[in-house]
């Protein structure tokens, strides 16, 4: 069966945007490889096209795809992803972001709150990313939500998954307010409710390696796929976009972790569709 994408923005309310970008990895590169590979995923015969939840990803009106920006050439990056998602959320779409590694999320909430009066966010992460700075780049992969929270672009950041806390990103935390809950005290029933347009930020390190190795910074005791599946589903809130980062195809050669973020995006773009 032939799994052709719809690239007619006016037939998809969600869309997905590839957002080739590794530059501010601290580690390794590799992550810019990685849109591709979870599209591969999605559509191809691997598995198919419906969600969990009962929808067919080829139905009218479900998804559609905006392609890689081009971002080789790009002189400022971080404002070209900031525009691409703010022209879709302007067409009425739900961004879906591929990363790439986790710098992107800032330019992209920086798009959302634009438009967002009230905006909450759900981290998914072994790492809570709030260095003031790391290695001298304020702009790291391992920074983003600092940025995020010290310029108030949302209301509410909440952390899952938290597994590599430091005494100084413990520090931030406290001071920005963000509600951490870390891998130690998880639990099946959080029963996570936001009574705002919420975001969600998908760091495929959230999950334990066993589930997704192919990510720069594996981290032990993580969260399983299903943990993750679950979280999305039994979220109380309206999902208005999300992004999954940190894919590493040179360190995924079973292709597994690009699997599990293509399952992760066809239940994301099944509750974006859940008022
Ligand atoms: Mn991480
Ligand atoms: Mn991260």
């Amino acid at each position: 069966m032939s799994n052709d994408l719809p690239t007619d923005a006016s037939r998809g309310a969600t869309t997905i945007i590839g957002v080739p970008f590794d530059r501010n990895s601290s580690y390794m590169r590799g992550t810019a490889m990685a849109p591709p590979r979870i599209r591969e995923a999605l559509l191809g015969p691997v598995s198919n096209v419906w969600t969990e939840t009962g929808i067919s990803l080829l139905q009218d009106g479900v998804f559609c795809d905006a392609g890689d920006l081009d971002l080789e050439s790009a002189e400022d990056p971080f404002g070209a992803i900031e525009e691409a998602v703010g022209d879709a959320l302007d067409k009425g779409l739900v961004p879906v972001c591929l990363g790439g590694d986790h710098s992107i999320t800032y330019p992209i909430i920086k798009a959302f709150r634009e438009r967002y009066e009230r905006l909450s966010l759900l981290q998914i992460d072994a790492h809570p990313d709030l260095y003031d700075e790391f290695d001298g780049n304020r702009m790291s992969h391992a920074c983003p939500f600092a940025r995020i929270m010290e310029e108030g672009l949302v209301d509410r950041l909440v952390q899952v998954g938290i597994r590599a806390m430091t005494g100084h990103q413990s520090e931030q935390a406290a001071k920005f307010g963000v509600e951490v809950i870390e891998m130690k005290d998880h639990s099946d029933t959080l029963g996570l409710s936001f009574d705002s347009p919420v975001y969600i930020s998908c760091d495929l390190d959230g999950l334990d390696p066993a589930f997704a190795p192919g990510v720069s910074h594996p981290e032990p005791g993580g969260l399983s796929t299903r943990q993750v599946l679950s979280l999305i589903q039994t979220l109380q809130g309206q999902l208005v976009g999300a992004d999954i980062v940190e894919l590493n195809p040179a360190r995924d050669p079973s292709g597994i972790t690009a699997i599990v973020a293509a399952k992760i995006l066809k239940e994301l773009i099944a509750k974006s569709r859940q008022a």
